[in-house]
């Protein structure tokens, strides 16, 4: 059995490995040969935390495992990050454990590349101009990715926490992007791409103030209750998720169905788009908006790949259980 480090996942695992990983599966599971399991996520009781296990099965790719953590909110005053997770692997002819992988940065980037994925197929070719809603661990690596997609000239944001941009704007100047921290209403004046990462519980941008043409990407919603665009806002896009299960129920689209805007059959999983089996964005003016509500298959498929490469280069930890 294989024990991968976070230190060596971050090592191994690159921003296009990610982004292959996750389109593939994405793919697998539109076309039946990927499933997630039903997720589960509890209070305990003890530390304040939420804990669970997002498990699946991917056929085509041959990757059985489950990702188990959570969020721990007094981790930050011990030095640590509040989400953690352990990603588990098994070999799916016989069951028995291939490799403990550590979660963390993979979350992170599994979560970037599907973002960077929805803009790769929905965006406009000409898209310009980068608007950032929310400036928290997650805005830096989705910022990273998008900027890899098109041919981005500045980044617009916007974040709850003013103080929090400038870390943002950093990463922006890294790789050689003018930076602005704006309005809420001009950022979706400006942007052609908007992706949102925030915790929030109440609509962040509204239907009015994002312009024709503009793709989404909502990243932060993964739970009933939270919420970062105006339902209205998505009634009016074109709807394209990860898990469409997921999306109706944990996911942004949760209020425009609850509303009765809009309904199950109005939303597409993007792995129709990449297997060419939906159009995906059909005109210059049309709003296209992908709902990433994060499912456990893509934690297997980005560990699955630090797993190979880090035996490959030797930088695995082997044990006999
Ligand atoms: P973080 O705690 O580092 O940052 C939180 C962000 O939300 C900050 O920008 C903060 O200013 C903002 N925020 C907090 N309260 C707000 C409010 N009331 N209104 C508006 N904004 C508010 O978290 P993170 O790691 O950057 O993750 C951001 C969100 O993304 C979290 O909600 C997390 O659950 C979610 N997430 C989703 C996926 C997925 O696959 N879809 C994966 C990872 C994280």
């Amino acid at each position: 059995m294989l024990i991968v480090s976070e230190e060596t996942c971050k090592a191994v695992v690159g921003r296009s490995d990610a982004f292959a990983a996750v389109e593939n599966v994405f793919s697998a599971m539109a076309s039946g040969d990927a499933y997630n399991f039903p997720v589960i996520r509890e209070a305990i009781g003890h530390a304040d935390a939420l804990y669970g296990f997002k498990s699946g099965f991917d056929r085509a790719g041959l990757v059985l495992g489950l990702k188990s953590g959570g969020y721990w909110p007094g981790n930050i005053d011990k030095g640590l990050t509040n989400h953690q997770s352990t990603v588990f692997l098994f070999d799916p002819d016989t069951g028995q454990l291939q490799a403990l992988v550590g979660g963390n940065y993979l979350t992170a980037i599994r979560t970037a590349a599907a973002s960077s994925v929805s803009i790769a197929h929905l965006a406009r070719k000409d898209a310009k101009v980068l608007g950032m809603v929310g400036a928290g661990h997650q805005a830096g690596f989705q910022l990273r990715a998008a900027a890899e997609q098109r041919d981005f000239e500045k980044v617009v944001a916007w974040n709850f926490h003013p103080d929090m941009l400038p870390k943002l704007g950093a990463v922006a100047e890294e790789i050689g992007l003018p930076f602005e921290a704006v309005e809420r209403d001009q950022l979706g004046a400006e942007a052609d791409v908007i992706i949102s990462i925030t915790s929030a519980h109440d609509a962040l941008m509204m239907k009015d103030w994002v312009k024709p043409g503009t793709h989404l990407a909502c990243m932060g919603t993964d739970t009933k209750g939270k919420q970062e665009v105006d339902p209205a806002l998505v009634a009016a896009a074109t709807v394209f998720t990860d898990e469409i299960a997921q999306s109706t129920t944990i996911g942004e689209a949760q209020h425009a169905i609850s509303k009765g805007l809009i309904s199950e059959a109005d939303i597409t999983s993007i792995g129709e788009v990449i297997n060419g089996t939906h159009p995906g964005r059909t005109s210059d003016a049309e709003i296209t908006l992908f709902d990433g509500t994060g499912v456990g298959l893509q934690d297997l498929a980005v560990a699955s790949v630090a797993a190979r490469l880090a035996e490959e280069g030797g930088q695995a930890q082997q044990i006999q259980l």
